[in-house]
């Protein structure tokens, strides 16, 4: 037997195993094998990590000129272009991501770094036009504390940078826990951190377990804001934590995003956005445009070119440079795609293609692209977040109806609208609740665009100029400009 990769935790600038010295493994979905070994963070590793960061934030960090931390950040950005192909393999060996798109993603994401990075010193404070004479105040920008980053599985670096960015960046220290399905990624970004020479302590990486390590960061008495991206059941136990320590708390959640095709839409421009949306990283993306809206006029023969589509998509190891589907990261993800599909398709769902586990599926995850023509938007399918690549297609005639349908979901991340009509897609646009819509594209990021949802997505945008001030908090100082003493001490002016 191979051995296994082992990994430690990255807290206050030194490598070490968890207290209890437990470990967990993390399983290659290509193979449904084990191939890295991780230490199991408990309440004890948690209350390390966060003093750490809370020692750090007491340190110089938060004092230093903002443009020397925006130095760090740009470090960390080149150490990620530097190191983006073994970022990618190993983020690829892990949730069964293409490689071709972690390692593009690895080298993209040092793009946040550099953008937080200039806006380390662009955020200003205010003169206040106080009525009150003999008195100025202002307000200045000042970092939060520690900042408790938690993430899933997929995307861990885009979904860490859009996190520990503006954090750095504001001056607040971070302990980060990576999702127990894929942690190998953040310890090999640790060593990235570590070789920038950031200050110990300032960002702490562990992993472990929804409970205890998730609870126990979520509710310590120390951290004060929590970053969360997962899914909407975890975020609910989340806000309950922070009933214990009143901190902030930000939540990327699910979606079941809807896309529109109107007649009139460019279809091949459509067939290859739609594709992007649902088959690119094997549907595992929260902004996965699962729900299809096509026009009567064109649904027969677009839905046909669909079909066709999908079923040339290649599947393969994720590896491979001509793979363009890889395995569903875990084995409890197929189940919940296979027994959604079983209930549809007994409610009167029909398959178009795929639908069932093939001959790849014998060793790892695999499940084919799978298009499922559904009567109405109730059917499972059609309903809940699959985070897999399942695609329900409905029809509609107007306008009006497709926007009642489209905002008839109790999600409202992203979306899509396929028309030549620009007015039309603004109007559509304009009409629907999520918190991102995309016309005749989909599947784009970029740190200059907000990004996060509304309804069940959560709430709070991650990148963006505004995220910045998202890791601050305002605070008033009031200047007394007299030489003369004050009036009557006892009564509030
Ligand atoms: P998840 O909610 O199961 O886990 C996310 C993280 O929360 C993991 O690190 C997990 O260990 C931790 N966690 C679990 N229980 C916890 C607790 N009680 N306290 C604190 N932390 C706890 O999500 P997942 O299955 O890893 O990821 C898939 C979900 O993430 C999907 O719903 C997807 O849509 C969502 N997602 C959202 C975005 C976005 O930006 N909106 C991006 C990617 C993924």
């Amino acid at each position: 037997m191979t051995k296994l990769k082992e990994y430690k935790m990255f807290i206050n600038g030194e490598w070490v195993d968890s207290e209890s010295k437990k470990t967990f493994k993390t399983l290659n979905p290509e193979n449904n094998e084990p191939w890295a070994i991780v230490p199991e963070a408990n309440n004890k590793d948690v209350d390390k990590a966060v003093k750490a960061a809370q020692k750090a934030f007491d340190g110089e960090w938060p004092k230093l000129l903002p443009r020397e931390r925006g130095k760090y950040l740009r470090a960390i950005g080149n150490q990620l272009r530097e190191n983006a192909e073994l970022l990618g393999k190993i983020e690829t060996i892990d949730t069964g991501k293409l490689f071709r798109e972690t390692n593009k993603q690895a080298n993209y994401i040092a793009e946040y770094y550099d953008y937080y990075a200039g806006l380390a010193d662009k955020v200003e404070g205010t003169v206040l036009p106080i009525d009150k004479p003999n008195i100025q105040a202002i307000t200045t920008r000042i970092p939060i504390g520690v900042i408790a980053a938690i993430v899933p599985w997929n995307s861990q670096m885009f979904l860490t940078a859009t996190k520990l960015a503006p954090a750095l960046a504001m001056g607040n220290t971070v302990v980060i826990k990576c999702s127990e399905l894929a942690p190998a990624t953040m310890f090999e970004f640790a060593k990235l951190i570590e070789k920038t020479g950031i200050p110990k302590g300032v960002v702490n990486v562990i992993s472990g377990f929804g409970e205890p390590c998730g609870k126990a960061l979520t509710s310590h008495d120390l951290v004060e804001k929590i970053a969360f991206t997962g899914g909407p059941e975890t975020a609910r136990h989340i806000i309950r934590n922070s009933a214990e320590n009143l901190s902030e708390v930000s939540l990327e959640l699910g979606g079941k995003s809807p896309v529109a095709v109107f007649s009139d839409a460019h279809q091949e421009n459509a067939i290859n956005g739609i594709t992007a949306g649902i088959f690119g990283a094997t549907g595992q993306s929260c902004i996965a445009g699962s729900r299809l809206y096509i026009q009567n006029e064109i649904y027969d023969e677009f839905l046909e070119k669909l079909v066709k589509k999908a079923k040339k998509i290649k599947i393969g190891s994720p590896m491979n440079a001509d793979t363009e589907m890889g395995p569903i990261s875990n084995f409890k993800q197929l189940e919940t795609i296979e027994k959604n599909i079983k209930i549809t398709v007994d409610q009167g769902g029909k398959i178009k293609c795929g639908g069932k586990r093939d001959s790849f599926s014998n060793k790892g995850y695999y499940f084919p692209p799978t298009i499922i023509e559904c009567e109405n938007h109730n059917l499972p399918t059609a309903e809940n977040e699959l985070f897999g690549p399942v695609l329900s297609v409905m029809r509609f005639e107007s306008e009006e109806e497709v926007i009642k349908k489209m905002n008839d979901n109790k999600y409202g991340l992203s979306s899509g609208i396929y028309t030549k009509d620009l007015a039309r897609g603004l109007r559509v646009s304009n009409a629907i609740r999520a918190g991102i819509t995309f016309v005749n594209t989909y599947r784009l990021i970029s740190p200059s665009a907000p990004f996060g949802g509304i309804k069940d997505s959560g709430y709070g945008k991650e990148a963006g100029i505004d995220s910045i001030k998202d890791y601050t908090r305002v605070k008033t100082t009031w200047f007394y400009t007299s030489d003369e003493p004050t009036l009557d001490p006892f009564s509030m002016r």
